[in-house]
């Protein structure tokens, strides 16, 4: 029997560099006779693509099959190599989002052109790469995406939420160079007086609570 699911996707996160190709997915198995053993793999619905622990079915050493188990009693379920005993843990995916304060005392937001919140509100963000700094990842998006070079004047805040993958670190900046310009990842770019902010055409709910808190004034120092 072969069936397959649809499911469309949405998530909480700044900004998905690695995009995601379709607002829909597709998940098929097979099971029949001799295949009891095998379980419907069904994504929850409201999970990001980073969320979906168990769609991962192989080892990413050896390829053998991963099954979950219970390792550690204070810990969830990990999922373990068959053949060669590789653990895979699922790590939280880091982003950095920057509130930045243009040249004429504005906030400056994208719109973006990728699900989740598409045609939605955010400031500019991405995922952290692998070695790179968070402040390093910060000033960078903000360039890629909008195409200003920044800042960095303080820490905002580090938002997670329960059951989700993404943690997000915001940042707030201001604008020393560079021009206003959108890259593919986003319709349009603009500077918003925090009077006039689209709260009600925010993308994600990091992007709602960052900028409340920058707002409230909410700014810890950096790291030297
Ligand atoms: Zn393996």
């Amino acid at each position: 029997m072969r069936v397959t699911f649809r499911i469309d996707i949405a998530g909480d996160y700044t900004c998905e560099r690695a995009r995601v190709l379709s607002r829909r997915s597709e998940v098929t198995f097979e099971a029949g006779p001799g295949r009891r053993d095998v379980e419907p793999i069904v994504p929850d619905l409201d999970l990001h693509p980073h969320d979906e622990s168990h769609a991962y079915r192989f080892c990413p050493r050896c390829g053998g099959g991963l099954t979950r188990r219970l390792l550690k009693a204070s810990e969830p379920e990990r999922l373990v190599c068959g053949a060669c005993s590789f653990i895979f843990y699922l790590d939280p995916k880091i982003a950095v989002g920057t509130i930045i304060r243009s040249g004429t005392d504005r906030l400056v937001l994208v719109r973006r052109a990728i699900d989740p919140g598409y045609g939605k509100w955010v400031f500019p963000g991405g995922y952290v790469d692998r070695g790179e700094t968070l402040t390093a990842a910060a000033i960078r998006e903000a360039k890629e995406e909008c195409g200003l070079d920044v800042r960095l004047d303080g820490l905002v805040n580090v938002y997670s939420y329960a059951g989700r993958s993404p943690v997000i670190v915001v940042y707030a900046a201001t604008a020393v160079g560079g021009a206003l310009c959108v890259d593919d990842e986003c319709l349009e770019t603009a500077e918003f007086a925090a009077e006039t902010l689209p709260w009600d055409g925010l993308a994600f709910r990091s992007t709602h609570e960052g900028l409340r808190d920058f707002l409230a004034g909410l700014l810890h120092p950096l790291q030297p």
